[in-house]
């Protein structure tokens, strides 16, 4: 069976997919949005959007919906070195926001379906097919159909696999080191804060984000040769105890904690598609670009991704152009940030002599001003970025 009466047909329904689906169905696009999964669950992502992140939902028009449904703002951020209000000292005047991922897989995808997209669950794409008229296979029940459309957009996450059925290469720039997560409750402490610290000479960064119904995202990234793994539910109290060395605030916080969902690490290098567009096809979210979570950069590319093409498709009426354009914005903004990114972790996270010496030169003058340390985080890709930029940070001026 075969069918083609839509503009766009995304692969997958997760913050990409539905965020893209929301705005392109908004306006008047006929929008098919296909998810494997009946229903969402932990499968420990993201959960905290930083402020260029939240100025992209503002931009798509879904930041009230998020906060509508279970998003809590955070104005605060730590990360040792003294508490920062990001209202107040963000270009963008906004808090950060926190959520439970699942919840907000569901919220977005229930704003595609009233903003006009069909959404089919249950239904898992098998294959994708580049050119004039672009298709997939997607099957569901053991039946398989193929639906065309202009424009097919591969939204299948971290693992994505139609990239490589559509004839996508990625590139890879991997790292040492692993993060995980986990949900917890009775955890202490502020919950307007959102706290990400390193501890340099142990290579480890700690992160807790507080959510609504008192619950928190518990981070912790590490080097992979630390002696230990974090995956599986009985490794809690492994994760707790070294999230304790991160710092006292640590301990602290986590006295009474206790585990809601499973416990799950990830590599934490960066896996990317160089111009993510080809023939008919396009890739969003992490089936484009995965960064390394220990940065919190994730989604707020991912909306960038869903606003950018947005945007394109809609200044070009050729949309093999509009697919080229953004293809061509993603390569700069995802560079920038990846920069950006390895400039931060060789300071605060790798470990050894060399890594030592950096450190010894360039956290005194980070200590006496701040404003050395990249903001790209939370300003996002187009703050300046030059060799003066990293010089100043490294502590080489
Ligand atoms: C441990 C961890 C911590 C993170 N922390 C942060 C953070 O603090 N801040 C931040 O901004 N980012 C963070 N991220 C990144 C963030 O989670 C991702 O950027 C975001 O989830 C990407 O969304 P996506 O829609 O591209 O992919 P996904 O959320 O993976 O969505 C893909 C969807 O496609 C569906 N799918 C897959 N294959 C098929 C198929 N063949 N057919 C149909 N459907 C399919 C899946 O079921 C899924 O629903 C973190 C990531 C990890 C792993």
């Amino acid at each position: 069976m075969s069918s083609s009466s839509y503009d766009i047909v995304t692969v997958g329904g997760g913050l990409a997919a539905s965020a893209f689906a929301a705005s392109m169905a908004s306006k008047g696009m006929r929008v098919l949005v296909l998810e494997k999964e009946l229903q969402f669950k932990d499968r420990v992502r993201g959960e905290y959007l930083g402020t260029w992140g939240v100025k992209e939902a503002q931009e798509l028009g879904i930041q009230n919906t998020l906060l509508t449904s279970g998003a809590t703002e955070i104005p605060f951020v730590e990360m040792g070195f003294g508490l920062r209000n990001l209202v107040e000292t963000t270009s963008q005047r906004l808090p950060g926001v926190s959520f439970f991922h699942p919840e907000m897989q569901e919220t977005l995808l229930g704003e595609a379906q009233r903003a006009g997209a069909e959404v089919r669950r249950g239904v898992s794409v098998t294959n994708v097919q580049t050119g004039p008229h672009p298709s997939v296979a997607a099957a569901s029940n053991g039946r398989e159909q193929t639906i065309s459309a202009r424009l097919i957009v591969i939204a299948d996450g971290r693992g994505s696999v139609a990239r490589k059925w559509a004839g996508f290469s990625t590139k890879n720039d991997a790292h040492p080191f692993h993060f995980a997560g986990v949900l917890l409750e009775g955890v202490s402490g502020r919950r307007d804060v959102c706290t990400f610290v390193f501890h340099p000479e142990l290579g480890l960064v700690g992160g807790i984000v507080p959510q609504s119904k008192d619950r928190c995202r518990a981070y912790l990234g590490y080097p992979i040769d630390g002696g230990f793994t974090l995956q599986g539910s009985e490794k809690l109290g492994t994760f707790l105890a070294e999230s304790k060395k991160v710092g006292p605030m640590f301990a602290d916080c986590y006295a009474n904690a206790r585990s809601l969902g499973p416990l799950a690490a990830f590599d934490a290098g960066y896996t990317w598609v160089d111009h993510p567009y080809r023939d008919g096809v396009v890739l969003i979210g992490e089936a484009a670009a995965v960064s390394d979570p220990s940065f919190g950069q994730g989604m707020s590319l991912t909306l960038r991704d869903a606003r950018v093409l947005r945007d394109a498709i809609s200044n070009h009426s050729n949309w093999d152009q509009a697919g080229h354009s953004y293809a061509q914005q993603h390569d700069t903004y995802f560079q920038r940030i990846h920069t950006v990114c390895c400039w931060l972790r060789s300071l605060f996270q790798e470990q050894g002599p060399e890594a030592d010496a950096r450190r010894q030169r360039a956290m005194p003058r980070i200590l006496e001003d701040g404003s050395r340390v990249p903001d790209h985080l939370f300003g996002g890709p187009e703050l300046p970025l030059d060799e003066a930029v990293r010089a100043r940070f490294f502590g080489e001026h």
